[in-house]
């Protein structure tokens, strides 16, 4: 099992988790508010992501977007009780072993029990998270707004990364959609939003704002 356990920062009385997962480093993030825990983009291993979280109560699972490195652990870290989420426009590729990410053997996810829109939100204990649909990497890729518990801080799945943004070449890739994602994040985020991208490190938007070159 490729799960490396990056680190755990306090946001607040709240908590997240951030592990590292899968072949290509997909970050899978915990939020744990109160008495619950929701994941974001268990992208593999989901039996090692099971046993690190095996003591939170797992209300939720959102998907970012469909591609297979942040679907793959869906299945083995469902409960009876967990939501699973994502937005429709991306269910095709989520169900697709032959889609981007898909890992051989990995399982596919299942049926979500319901699907994410714009203006969606989805609650953590004292947390909420606003969609926002940011089409571009894929056609129903999808933001994380922090409000509540959670206010000032973005999930941003594979649209937004320090220094850099979502690939647009894989199907259903659109690059002009892409940058039309990217300054409606402008639009919404404060200049001192914590940025969690679906890979790599975090970031801020005042940094990316600053240094990010689809911003100059
Ligand atoms: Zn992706």
């Amino acid at each position: 099992m490729s799960i490396s356990f990056s680190n755990t920062v306090p946001y607040g009385h709240d908590t997240i988790h951030c592990f590292a997962v899968g072949p290509i480093s997909t970050n899978c993030y915990a939020y744990v508010s109160g008495e619950a825990c929701l994941v974001i983009d268990p992208g593999f291993d989901g039996k090692a992501l099971a046993s690190q979280l095996e003591h939170q109560n797992l209300t939720t699972i959102v998907a970012t977007h469909g591609h297979g490195d942040h679907v793959g652990g869906v299945a083995e870290l469902m409960r009876p009780s967990t939501a699973f989420l994502i937005n429709e426009k991306d269910l095709e590729l989520a169900q697709s072993p032959n889609a981007a990410g898909h890992r051989p053997g990995e399982s596919l996810p299942p049926t979500p029990t319901g699907f994410l829109s714009e203006g969606n939100i989805v609650s953590v204990g004292t947390a909420r998270f606003r969609i926002i649909e940011t089409p571009g990497h894929t056609p129903g890729g999808v933001c994380l707004v922090g409000q509540g518990s959670a206010e000032g801080l973005c999930f941003t799945g594979d649209t937004l990364f320090a220094g850099s943004a979502g690939r647009t070449d894989l199907p259903g890739g659109n690059f002009d959609q892409l940058i039309q994602s990217l300054a409606r994040l402008r639009k919404e985020l404060t200049l001192d939003c914590v940025v969690l991208p679906g890979h790599g490190g975090a970031t801020s938007m005042r940094e990316e704002l600053a240094t990010n070159r689809f911003y100059q």
